[in-house]
């Protein structure tokens, strides 16, 4: 909507022609319709390049509780966001998690939420697939970035690969469509991205692949050892596979391509090579109620006092709308020999993928 169109209520409220609130436009005219939300910092694995191995994690009494993040959750819904993604660290290990995802769940039966979707890394989907599908649950990005146990316990650190691929199995017989997120690894991974294009084909599976990000101290690593640029992993593919463009879109950053042989899709995250800035409807709310409005910039805004202020919604919702208008053109990630610390000091794992 125009933002001509939109006025300010008698109660403060910003209003659209029809009366209801009016959707979350940013100054760069771009309509914010996706929300994700870190659910926790806490996470089973320690991914190299996610984490260090020895994280310290928030504090309890910071964290939002499942009441609030549904409180706020549903604030972004009635002001026009139409998906939501859960993640973390790793969101289906929070205690009574379920109870949360079951909650977002009536924003599907009443129609305001297109999609209610996670990100996990599978560690505990052969307990919850069913229960993710009884809440409305349909899709979900699970984490892979091998399909060698021994490089994935060494890539996870702590992660068990059989628990992961009984977690998959369980995902697939409730009937929830996967997508595998796969980071691209120097060294690490670049010898099996035919592997995973074909395993991901047999089960129709779509597949993306991620650039390494430049977020969080991870220890003694640096990004720059591990970063493998989308370009020459795509260089790389179309030796065995034939790449089709195609105009596919899931409302992320991925740009996507069919594969011939297969009839599988797969995508291609590209923040350092590619800016997909331009197009960004997305922002991202920790577990603590912290409002990054890119992923990629360290302005934040904090709603937890808002939403601790009072009970009803009117002085969170202002705060978001604030917060909204501070949204940035784009990121400025870059990883060179010069820098060789992380661009943004907060590890993936607080905002979420
Ligand atoms: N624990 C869940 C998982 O692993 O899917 C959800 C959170 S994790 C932070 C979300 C995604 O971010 C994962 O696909 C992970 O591989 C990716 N990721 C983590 N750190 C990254 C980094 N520095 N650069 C690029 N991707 C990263
Ligand atoms: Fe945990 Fe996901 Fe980070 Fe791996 S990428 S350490 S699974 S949050």
């Amino acid at each position: 909507m125009d933002k001509l169109e939109q006025s300010v209520g008698s109660s403060g409220m910003v209003v659209s022609e029809s009366g209801g609130e009016a959707p979350l436009i940013d100054p760069f005219q771009r309509a914010i319709s996706y929300l994700r939300v870190s659910v926790t910092d806490r996470c089973d694995f320690r991914c190299v390049y996610c984490m260090s191995e020895d994280m310290t994690f928030l504090p309890k009494a910071e964290v939002l509780s499942l009441e609030e993040l549904d409180r706020l959750c549903s604030a972004f819904v009635r002001l026009g966001v139409k998906k939501l993604r859960l993640t973390g660290g790793e969101p289906l290990v929070r205690r009574n998690i379920m109870w949360l995802i079951e909650r977002l769940g009536r924003h599907l039966k009443t129609g305001e939420l297109n999609e209610l979707t996670l990100t996990t890394n599978g560690s505990q989907l052969a307990r919850y697939a069913d229960e993710l599908v009884a809440a409305g649950v349909k899709r979900l990005n699970v984490s892979i970035d091998t399909l060698d146990p021994h490089k994935f316990a060494a890539i996870t650190r702590w992660g068990k690969f059989d628990k992961v691929m009984d977690g998959l199995a369980a995902a697939e017989a409730a009937g929830l469509k996967i997508k595998i997120n796969c980071v691209a690894l120097k060294g690490v991974n670049d010898d099996e991205v035919h592997n995973l294009v074909a395993w991901c084909g047999e089960r129709g599976y779509d597949l993306t692949f991620i650039e390494v990000m430049p977020m969080g101290d991870i220890g003694g690593e640096t990004r720059l050892e591990q970063y493998w640029p989308l370009s020459m992993l795509r260089a790389e593919l179309q030796k065995r596979w034939t790449l089709n463009e195609i105009d596919y879109k899931t409302g992320g950053p991925a740009r996507y391509v069919e594969v011939k042989e297969t009839g599988g899709r797969i995508g291609f995250i590209t923040p350092l090579t590619h800016n997909f800035c331009e197009s960004c409807n997305r922002v991202r709310l920790t577990c603590t109620g912290t409002l990054y409005m890119c992923l990629g910039q360290e302005d934040a805004a904090d709603l937890r006092q808002p939403l601790r202020a009072s009970d009803d919604d009117q002085l969170l919702i202002a705060a978001i709308r604030e917060a909204i208008t501070r949204k940035p053109k784009g990121h400025d990630f870059i990883i060179d020999r010069r820098r060789r610390g992380p661009a943004v000091g907060r590890h993936m794992s607080v905002t979420g993928g």
